[in-house]
């Protein structure tokens, strides 16, 4: 299993009476593909930080990759996102002044306490994997195209090999074609390295990618008063 989760929930601490989540089981086989969808506000944000340890359940188990989070520190989460997670968000996060194999590095010094010197050839070959031409790879991120950049975002997502990959809205500063040209690419590379794919939106549009659709509010029962 990618994923598993058993009776979690989760409040914020300065509202520990509001559940935001309960979700009483839910999962994700390894090699899946998943489409999460739910209105603003309705907690997905809140169940991806679950995921990938930046927050902790109030109870219940959180089973990533076959390791229960809710057991581990804060430092061994930090680590365990950092070797096995690959994250795309909404606006990036690229940094802006550094340029695009210097981004990805730095993803990858993250997770490595040696880089390894095979790491520019596989950083420059994802580059090309992605079309990014190669007089842009020395300029800083702020300069490329939207759509470059949330192609660099997805290939440093994936330097570190990861099992998992969560997307969060990734799509959402891209007009159709990019948006297009972005899930085409990120549908064939997860296939292809068998990486499990939690793709959470609020664009029904981009369903049709994916052979499983839930819907947020299906998954958790907070709010309806259990
Ligand atoms: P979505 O990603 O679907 O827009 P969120 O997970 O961001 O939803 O938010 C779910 C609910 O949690 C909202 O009601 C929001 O107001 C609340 N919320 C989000 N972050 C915090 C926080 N840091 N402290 C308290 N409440 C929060």
């Amino acid at each position: 299993m990618a994923i598993q989760l058993k009776d979690v929930h989760f409040a914020y601490p300065e509202t520990p009476d509001n559940d935001i989540l309960h979700i009483a089981n839910w999962s994700l086989s390894t090699g899946e593909q998943v489409f999460v969808h739910g209105p603003s506000g309705g907690g997905k944000s809140t169940l991806l930080n679950l995921l990938s340890g930046m927050l902790t359940a109030t109870s219940g188990e959180v089973n990533v990759l076959g390791e229960r989070l809710e057991t581990m520190g804060a430092r061994q989460r930090d680590r365990f996102r950092a070797n096995h997670i690959g994250y795309i968000f909404q606006q990036f996060n690229l940094i802006p002044y550094i340029d695009a194999i210097d981004n990805i590095q730095l993803a990858h010094q993250f997770a490595n306490k040696n880089p390894q010197p095979v790491l520019i050839d596989e950083i420059k070959s994802l580059l090309s994997t992605f079309h990014i031409p190669q007089a842009d790879w020395h300029n800083p991120v702020a300069k490329l195209s939207i759509g470059q950049q949330q192609r660099i975002a997805i290939a440093r997502a994936l330097i570190n090999r990861p099992q998992l990959l969560i997307a969060d809205e990734p799509t959402s500063s891209l007009d159709q074609k990019n948006r297009d040209n972005f899930m085409s690419t990120l549908m064939s590379l997860v296939s292809e390295h068998g990486i499990s794919l939690l793709f959470v939106s609020h664009d029904m549009s981009l369903a049709s990618y994916f052979d499983r659709i839930d819907a947020l509010s299906e998954i958790n029962a907070a709010g309806e008063g259990s």
